[in-house]
């Protein structure tokens, strides 16, 4: 599971993280109106109030949640069948619907993903063009709120360079396989032992509140 603020480009990474892979990024049903690029089935499958209703009745969502007053799903057959083949599947789902996957599948991993700093992610927002200044201070404030909850999250990723991000991403869920597998170190390739090694220096772990500061501070470092 993929969380954290807007305008940390968790999108680009979910994407660059499946790609020439078998992992399946999970497409989510929302009853937020589209926006101009999106396309139905790809971005979201966009549906009304009444039809989320119901499907939430039939049990058709593995979770969902309501943001700013839309409901967000995702579907549950066709997570459940990606994962009966054996293969990952990435959701990019904010944190109340972590939560409830989390409690129905404890080996799911949460990485959050950080902007670089304050000012960087306040550039970002503002660089969409598309919000008002007080929209702008809305989703900054909202993004110091989730930023506080690190300490839920199993790893952070800071996403100061695209490529950078995504090879963190790889190597948690490489680390996440095979330290399920149980498989010991010496059956490991040097690959396998660089990928837990970095995976390590990701997880939050205690270091919830340091990570949190040193990112208020402005100077957090791409470990
Ligand atoms: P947006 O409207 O900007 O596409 O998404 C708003 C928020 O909803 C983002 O934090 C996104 O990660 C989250 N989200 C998208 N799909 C789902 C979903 O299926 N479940 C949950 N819980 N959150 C979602």
């Amino acid at each position: 599971m993929i969380s954290g603020p807007s305008g940390t480009g968790k999108g680009a990474i979910c994407a660059g993280l499946i790609a020439g892979t078998k992992m399946m990024l999970s497409v989510s049903m929302t009853t937020r109106p589209p926006r101009e690029h999106e396309e139905e089935g790809k971005s979201y499958y966009f549906t009304d109030k009444a039809c989320f209703r119901e499907a939430v009745a039939e049990g058709g969502f593995f979770e969902y949640a309501e943001v700013y007053g839309e409901y967000y799903g995702t579907p549950k057959a066709p997570v459940l069948a990606q994962l009966e083949k054996g293969n990952d599947v990435i959701l990019e789902i904010e944190m109340q619907g972590a939560a409830q996957v989390k409690q129905s599948m404890p080996d799911a991993v949460l990485v959050f993903i950080l902007p670089p700093s304050q000012e960087e992610l306040r550039k970002r927002i503002e660089g969409r063009g598309a919000d008002t200044p007080e929209r702008i201070a809305l989703r900054l404030g909202q993004a110091e709120g989730e930023i506080e909850q690190l300490e839920r999250y199993d790893y952070s990723v800071v996403n100061d360079d695209l490529g950078g991000a995504i090879r963190d991403v790889h190597a948690i869920i490489r680390a996440e396989r095979l330290m399920g597998a149980g498989r010991g170190a010496k059956f490991m390739s040097p690959e396998d032992m660089a990928a837990i090694r970095r995976a390590g220096r990701l997880r939050v772990g205690q270091g919830a509140r340091k990570i949190i500061e040193s990112y208020q501070a402005g100077n957090i470092k791409k470990q």
